[in-house]
C-alpha cells in the first residue's frame, strides 16, 4: 500500500519540526511504507499499521535521532536490535553518508531489513544476523562504530553493555527512550565504567503532532570496555550493570 497524500503530508510536516527536509526523500519513505505494509502481511514485523501511527511512530520516531546533532557525515553507524528497520532504515535514507550496518538476532526480520533495503536502493549497509552479545565479541566488529543506535531493546544498563564495547573510543551511543528513563539511569555514572561509557546528555524532546515526551540518551565512549563485557544474556538480565 502507498503513502496516501495525507500520509505524506505528515511526514513532511513532521520532519520540518525535527528540522529536516524530506521532500527529495518521499519516493523512498513512500516505498518504504509499502514493502512494509506488504511484509507485514506474511510476518508479524511491527504491532502499528495504521498510517498516521506508522509515519509518526516509525518514521518520524527514527529521524528524532537526528536531533542528537551527531549523525552527520561518514560514519560507522550499528543500529542494534533493528527489527523492522527502526530506526536505521530512515536515517539512511535522509543520511545517505552514513554506513549503516543492522544487526538483528531474529532472521525474518533480518531477512526483510535486507531485502527493503536492496528494493530502495541503499549502498552502503550490511547485514548482521545474531545477538549483540556475540558480534560485540568478534574482533571484526569490537570497538569498530562511530555510533550506535538503539530503540526499543532494553533498559538504559542492558543496552549500554551490549552497545558500548561495539563503539570505538570517542564513539557515541544514541538510545532512544521516554520520559522514565531517569529511573533507569539510576547509577549509571559507576556503572557506565568498566564500559568506558561517560554520559554525555539527556535530550528531552516532544514527539511531532502526539506530543508524546521522548528522551535522546546520549552516552560516550571515553576510553575502552573490559574485554568480559557483554556478557551473556543471562548475566545482563540478572544482574545489570546499573
Ligand atoms: N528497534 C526496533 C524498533 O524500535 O522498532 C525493534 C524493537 S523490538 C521491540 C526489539 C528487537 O531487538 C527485536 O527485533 C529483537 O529480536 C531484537 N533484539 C533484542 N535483543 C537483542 C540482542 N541482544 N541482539 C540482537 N537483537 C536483539
Amino acid at each position: 500500500m502507498r503513502l496516501s497524500e495525507e500520509g505524506k503530508q505528515l511526514l513532511l510536516e513532521g520532519a520540518r519540526a525535527l528540522g529536516e527536509d524530506v521532500g527529495p526523500h518521499l519516493p523512498r519513505f513512500d516505498r518504504l511504507y509499502d514493502l512494509l505494509t506488504e511484509a507485514n502481511q506474511q510476518v508479524n514485523l511491527t504491532a502499528l499499521r495504521e498510517e498516521r501511527a506508522v509515519v509518526i511512530k516509525h518514521f518520524l520516531d527514527s529521524l528524532s535521532c537526528l536531533l542528537s546533532g551527531r549523525l552527520e557525515g561518514e560514519l560507522e553507524v550499528i543500529d542494534v536490535g533493528t527489527g523492522a528497520g527502526f530506526p536505521g532504515l530512515p536515517l539512511k535514507i535522509v543520511r545517505p553518508a552514513l554506513r549503516m550496518h543492522f544487526l538483528e538476532a531474529t532472521r525474518k526480520k533480518l531477512r526483510y531489513v535486507e531485502e527493503t533495503s536492496t528494493a530502495l536502493g541503499l549502498p552502503g549497509t550490511a547485514f548482521l544476523w545474531d545477538r549483540a552479545e556475540a558480534v560485540a565479541h568478534q574482533p571484526r566488529w569490537r570497538e569498530r562504530f562511530d555510533r550506535a543506535v538503539v530503540r526499543a531493546v532494553g533498559p538504559m544498563g542492558e543496552i549500554s553493555e551490549l552497545c558500548l564495547p561495539l563503539l570505538r573510543v570517542g564513539g557515541y551511543l544514541i538510545a532512544q527512550k521516554g520520559p522514565e528513563v531517569g529511573a533507569e539511569l539510576e547509577g549509571a555514572e559507576e556503572g557506565l565504567k568498566p564500559l568506558g561509557g561517560v554520559l554525555e546528555e539527556v535530550k528531552a524532546f516532544e514527539l511531532p503532532f502526539t506530543g508524546d515526551q521522548r528522551r535522546l540518551v546520549i552516552i560516550k565512549k571515553a576510553a575502552p570496555s573490559a574485554p568480559r563485557y557483554p556478557r551473556k544474556p543471562e548475566a545482563i538480565a540478572r544482574h545489570g550493570l546499573f
